[in-house]
């Protein structure tokens, strides 16, 4: 493909099918439809990023120039990250923005909560109600308020500004039912929350999830993990489930679900006992004299002392010790860890979700990965597992609001100090404790009934009008949780909104800019757009038009400090635009940005409307040895002794390879093998990596009885979260989710693949079909979690391309049953495919039935349950839901029990150095 004299590097692989850049503004191809007659459309194409993963993949729209609708969304080959490629969810992005079934005007409710009766009201309404409350709670000083709960965010760093110019502490995520337990793992050692790991250039990668197919940054990371394998790297995979990663793999290590950290560690003790580790890395960056003076005391007072300390306390991690627990040979252990030694920095690895996130102690398993990783001196490394920090660029827009000064305890309650985020699935647990109420609250892009374990309890305090005041559901499309709302806010799908996102793909930095289409066609036709709702469909607004519109509501003539957040940098006074928003943004805060666009005759803002991304940084390795610049070094001084820069007596460097350095963002700015954090903060035991023994441990269970561990945790590769219901093709692909059973299990309870059977968990059951496969480990079930939606009415909730219509029985003291009335069928509507719908399954929702079980420390929801298998009885039928409630509660307060309550050292609600969503000021961290 020839080279456009403005087209920026292609990413890798030129593209031959792709259309050369300098023909997107009026790209021919012929009109399938017309064949055999050669019929040529035309179109534009504008370059857009991906909403329907995390990954942020790029996308290119083909806008036809008659009739300005979107054909069909294709890759963007200029994209860092992806360079090109997409799953089957990106394509997919067509079938959300021509749902015939989406919600295209703003909804207020008209009848009781839940009870399904809306009617179309205005955005001007809409504005004038949230705003009247917001102001009325910001007056009264009150902080805690307003709570905006966001399921996909989609961008990094909008609402953050958005919040804090409220001066409210309001933000609520998902992450406690995805990461937490890998964030505090890896935030442990470093101070960075999550991996990076640059794959490509890797000898040996050790993934504990299925990366191939659904796993984080799947896409980006998939294409990479091929890469790497095609030069020759191996691959482990920990995983309990056959995933499409480990058939890839060169070793499939399927542990029993818990054990995952034993394994590890035991890895660890090979790599120590035969001398393997990397001296020189350990010796510079870890904070071994903590170790010393902490763990072994009586050990010799030097490096040698502390590798010899070292090895001695993992030896008692044997390959046989783990090889009893975890069920794997102790040969593969050997060779595996034999194989980690010999790549050395080159040593790529990655969990994410997977065992973290199944099991109490879950965060171990990061810790311990990342264990490996320094043993080896792959952190950091070119080929090794770098940190997202080094590989994610958030740029600052213009005027940040200060930090709010108010801490909510239903965010962040005290039993959690160190958790990671939010205990945003304990919300409808905390108020239902009396915790504290919600005046108003967003949900976004969140369907916590679905999506969150313990759902019936969330249907609770949403009906509740005691507990949240006024509830928005900002959502592209139905869900279960809309249907309980006050307001149904349509918001734009991934080619409908502006959003600005960088993730760590790989070893670069990048930024993704995600934006409106048909605006942009629109403009670029020289149509003047004040709006992105003036090219949406129906009255689709996009978020950050609405948030802006809002807070100048909020405050309109500025005397609540509000409004000047929402001026314009360009014109004094007036109210900012999205192109000013990130114009700015493009011109001030993105390095090489500008000069990169002034060559092309474009302004920076042009340029990224034009190419979609832009790769900030390609030299992004080994980040911790960065030289400390002069002015960092102003006022500081060097013990000799231990090699650390100190400011002000505590450490603000490391001196390495003869130079002041940066370090890690650890309090030590060394890789912290022990952590005084967990010392100080109530859990001495785990200051170093151990292995801690998961609920699910499988000695209490007894087969013959049909306990067993149910694993929930794996989704399907062409399915979104909770946004593929209005997508007719990825629902084509998967429709159904039976449970995966051991044909040792099966044979024993006399079922064979497609009969029914009864899940029961300590709070209710479910009934789904069996799928025998040896696919996994004799002991365990498996269902994936992305099927079993469900609607109460005919018309709202979930799409009708993806749900059931069930009934909800309330059977009494707490006791709920959904019980399907009618499969997924064919229905009419403006899509003629509708009427072409053959699956008529759906699947069954399992995390109705699962109660709450909070990590005493990360907070994670530990998503393995203990179950009891059995047939089917007799009144049983195919996606019966039943739930306890009153057990729910029970059960909540049990494992908060286990949690060690703050404040910690010096009063604090949390170390200082941890991350935490939207950080508030340093005031708002003393417990009062
Ligand atoms: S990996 Fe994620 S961002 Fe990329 S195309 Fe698939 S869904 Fe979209």
């Amino acid at each position: 493909m020839p080279r456009s004299h403005d087209a920026p590097e292609m990413q890798v692989t030129p593209l031959e099918s792709f259309p050369p850049f300098e023909k997107w503004d009026d790209w021919v191809e012929y009109d399938a439809k017309a064949w055999p007659r050669k019929v040529e459309k035309h179109y534009t194409l504008v370059p857009t990023t991906c909403f329907n993963c995390e990954a942020a993949c790029g996308l290119v729209a083909y806008i036809d120039k008659e009739t300005s609708e979107i054909q069909k969304l294709e890759g963007n080959p200029y994209h860092p990250g992806s360079r090109g490629k997409n799953c089957a969810k990106g394509p997919a992005t067509l079938n959300q923005i021509q749902d015939p079934q989406r919600i295209l005007y703003p909804l207020k409710r008209v009848g009781p909560r839940g009870s399904g009766q809306f009617e179309r009201t205005t955005w001007d309404h809409v504005l004038d109600v949230f705003a009247a409350q917001i102001r009325k709670a910001l007056v009264a000083g009150n902080k805690t308020d307003v709570m905006y709960h966001v399921g996909r965010p989609g961008h990094d760093g909008y609402m953050d500004r958005v919040l804090q110019s409220w001066g409210v502490d309001g933000h609520n995520s998902h992450t406690n039912v995805c990461s937490a337990a890998a964030r505090l793992g890896y935030a442990l050692w470093s101070g960075a929350d999550r991996p990076s790991p640059d794959h490509e250039n890797s000898k040996f990668m050790l993934l504990l999830s299925s990366h191939l197919e659904t796993g984080h940054y799947f896409n980006p990371h998939a294409q990479r993990i091929i890469e790497g394998k095609m030069r020759g790297a191996k691959i482990a995979v920990i995983d309990v489930r056959l995933s499409n990663t480990a058939s890839m793999a060169d070793w499939w290590l399927a542990t029993w679900p818990g054990t995952e950290a034993m394994l590890l560690l035991a890895f660890a003790n090979v790599i120590l006992s035969e001398k393997l580790y990397d001296r020189a890395f350990l010796e510079t960056w870890v904070n071994w004299r903590d170790w010393l003076e902490h763990v072994d005391p009586a050990a010799p007072k030097t490096f040698d002392g502390f590798l010899a300390s070292l090895t001695a306390r993992y030896a008692r991690y044997t390959t046989a010790a783990a090889s009893k627990e975890c069920g794997i040979e102790e040969s593969v252990i050997e060779d595996i860890a034999r194989e980690i030694g010999k790549a050395q920095s080159r040593f790529a690895t990655h969990v994410w979700r997977n065992a973290a996130s199944g099991n109490e102690g879950g965060w171990q398993v990061a810790r311990c990965l990342q264990f490996l990783c320094v043993l080896v001196g792959a952190v950091g490394a070119e080929g090794g597992t770098l940190l997202n920090t080094q590989s994610k660029f958030v740029p600052p827009p213009f005027l940040k609001p200060p930090a709010q000064n108010a801490w909510n305890e239903l965010l962040y309650p005290r039993e959690w100090p160190l958790s990671h985020h939010e205990l945003s699935y304990l919300l409808p647990h905390l108020l239902l404790d009396g915790r504290g109420k919600i005046g108003t609250y967003f949900t976004r892009v969140y369907n916590p009934v679905w999506t969150n374990p313990d759902g019936m309890l969330w249907e609770q305090v949403l009906r509740n009008e005691d507990l949240i005041g006024l509830h928005a559901a900002l959502t592209p499309t139905w869900n279960e949780t809309a249907q309980y709302a006050d307001y149904v806010l349509p918001m734009g799908h991934g080619a409908e909104r502006h959003d600005l996102m960088s993730t760590e793909t790989h070893g670069a930095k990048w930024i993704g800019f995600r934006q409106p289409v048909q605006r942009v066609m629109a403009e670029r036709a020289g149509k003047k757009v004040e709006a992105t709702y003036e090219t949406n469909p129906g009255e689709v607004w996009e978020e950050d038009e609405f948030w802006i519109s809002l807070s100048w509501r909020i405050d309109p003539d500025g005397s609540l400090g509000i409004r000047k957040y929402y001026e314009s940098p360009y014109r004094p006074g007036q109210k900012i635009t999205v192109d000013e928003y990130y114009g700015w943004i493009f011109e001030n805060s993105v390095p090489g940005l500008p000069a990169e666009a002034k060559k092309l005759g474009m302004t920076p803002l042009e340029y990224m409307r034009r190419h979609g991304a832009f790769l900030v940084d390609k030299d992004v390795y080994d980040s911790h040895m960065r030289a400390l610049s002069p002015k960092e070094l102003e006022g500081t001084t060097t013990d000799a002794a231990t090699s650390t820069v100190l400011a002000a007596g505590k450490p603000a460097g490391v001196v390495a390879d003869g130079a002041p350095r940066v370090g890690f963002a650890t309090p030590t700015k060394r890789l912290e093998l022990w952590s005084r954090t967990m010392h100080e903060w109530g859990w001495p035991e785990y200051a170093t990596p151990e292995y801690i023994s998961s609920h699910i441990d499988r000695r209490p269970m007894d087969r013959a009885k049909g306990e067993m561990c149910l694993v929930p945790t794996f989704r399907l590769p062409t399915l979104i979260h909770t946004r593929s219901g209005n997508s007719k093709w990825l629902y084509e692909l998967s429709n159904t989710n039976p449970v995966w059973i051991h044909p040792e299990d099966a044979e024993r309870m006399g079922l064979v693949t497609g009969d029914l059977m009864r899940i029961s968990t300590r709070i209710g059951h479910f009934v789904n079909k069996a799928w025998v496969t040896e696919g996994l480990r004799p002991g365990i079930v498996a269902c994936s979690h992305h099927l079993g939606r469900w609607r109460l009415f005919d018309d709202i909730g979930t799409d009708k391309w993806a749900s059931a219509l069930v009934r909800r029985d309330e059977l009494g003291d707490g006791r709920f049953r959904f019980r399907r009335l009618e499969d997924i069928k064919p229905f009419a509507s403006s899509d003629s495919d509708s009427k072409r719908i053959w699956w008529t399954d759906g699947g069954v929702h399992q995390n109705l039935t699962f109660p709450v079980q909070p990590d005493p420390i990360s907070g994670m929801h530990c998503w393995h349950q203990a179950v009891t298998v059995e047939p089917a009885r007799v009144d049983d039928q195919y996606g019966d839901v039943e739930v306890d409630t009153k057990k729910s509660m029970d059960i909540y307060r049990e494992w908060m029990k286990k949690a060690r309550p703050g404040p910690g050292p010096g009063g604090l609600r949390r170390p200082m150095h941890f991350a935490r969503a939207v950080k508030p000021s340093a005031e708002a961290y003393r417990m009062t």
